[in-house]
């Protein structure tokens, strides 16, 4: 099984990969690269807060994964001087998880809901009252000698982040006041990110090619830019020196199957399966997910927005679509029919 650069973390290298990741996270906004229109209002924000001695007003972050939201929760926390806890939709079961959570916050303290969009909805229902008016509501027992209480609560912020908007009620949604969308990047910033990660790691790198050949292929996602880094290195320790140049960094990537716009053989798949099964779409998600064993979340978090982003794919009412940009990169002829009705 090839073993996925791109993947969703499931992997058993999770834990490692994890490790990479919090060791090369930027501490502040001078090293937070990038983002720069989302810098600039929660500088301003912060700095509004800070003079009011207020907490910081609730923020949603979101877009596709790896592209740096729990790195700004914690850059915000850092700015704010403020205590940070971390946790995710998923992992709060219970409105008693929830009540237990923020009773222990402080004044200023920030808590991270990582995947909030998987809140169940009964702790969903209680954080409302939480984020609005810093009161918890929790109801004491059960049936006719149930009792409702309301607890004050410090005056918390709430950083959430979420790969789909989406799929967040509107008033959970309503309850932040910044909701920011993260962009991918552009190459010379994943350049700016792989070089400072070198540096953190003590890669050398002989040439100036080999950052700018692995930042072309890190799909705009800082997070992929680190997992490739450490790839090649490896690969350098093992096959040579040590030492990263354009050639190691090409073999390297062949090896992984990474192709020179940073696809991957399960990107490709996608890509084929609509062109050669539905004449190039378009074609329904869950089809897609059925015709190459893909679940239907890798799909729409991890594999399609890149592909939209750089025109590979288009998103139609109908399903997902080939681009004739598509077509070139596989190598792949257009129909003849669809060429037709194209004309
Ligand atoms: P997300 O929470 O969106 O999935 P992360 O915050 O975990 O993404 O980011 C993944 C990794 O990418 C981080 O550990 C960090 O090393 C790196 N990273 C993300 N954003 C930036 C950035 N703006 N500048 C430098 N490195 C970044």
């Amino acid at each position: 099984m090839i073993e996925r650069v791109v993947g969703s973390g499931a992997s058993e290298d999770e834990q490692k990969d994890e490790e990479l990741q919090v060791t090369l996270r930027p501490k502040d906004f001078e090293n937070y690269i990038g983002q720069e229109r989302i810098k600039k209002n929660l500088l301003l924000a912060i700095a509004a807060a800070k003079k009011r001695g207020e907490p910081l007003d609730h923020v949603l972050l979101y877009g596709p994964p790896g592209l740096g939201k729990t790195t700004l929760a914690n850059v915000i926390a850092h700015e704010m001087g403020a205590q940070i806890r971390v946790t995710s939709g998923p992992a709060i079961e219970r409105a008693g998880d929830l009540a237990s959570l923020l009773t222990n916050l402080q004044d200023g303290d920030i808590l991270f809901i990582d995947e909030i969009h998987r809140l169940h909805r009964v702790v969903e229902e209680v954080l409302y009252s939480a984020m609005e008016d810093f009161k918890l509501d929790i109801m004491l027992g059960k049936g006719p000698s149930a009792r409702s209480l309301r607890l004050d609560l410090p005056k918390f912020t709430i950083i959430g982040a979420t790969t789909r908007t989406g799929a967040l009620a509107a008033p959970l949604r309503d309850r932040f006041g910044m909701v920011h969308r993260l962009e991918f990047y552009d190459q010379n910033e994943i350049e700016k990110i792989i070089r400072r990660a070198a540096k953190i790691l003590n890669v050398q790198m002989s040439d100036m090619g080999s950052a700018a050949l692995l930042a072309q292929r890190s799909r705009l996602t800082p997070r992929i830019a680190n997992r490739l880094l450490k790839r090649v290195r490896d690969y350098a320790d093992v096959n040579g020196d040590g030492i990263i140049d354009v050639r190691i960094a090409t073999d390297a990537l062949a090896l992984l199957e990474i192709d020179e716009l940073g696809l991957d053989p399960a990107d490709r798949l996608i890509l084929a399966a609509i062109i050669d099964n539905y004449d190039g779409g378009p074609v329904g998600v869950e089809t897609l997910a059925a015709l190459t064993s893909e679940e239907r979340q890798t799909i729409e978090d991890f594999i399609e927005p890149y592909l939209l982003q750089i025109g590979l794919l288009e998103r139609t009412p109908r399903g997902r679509k080939a681009t004739p940009k598509s077509y070139k990169h596989l190598g792949k002829n257009k129909p003849k029919g669809r060429q037709a009705k194209l004309i």
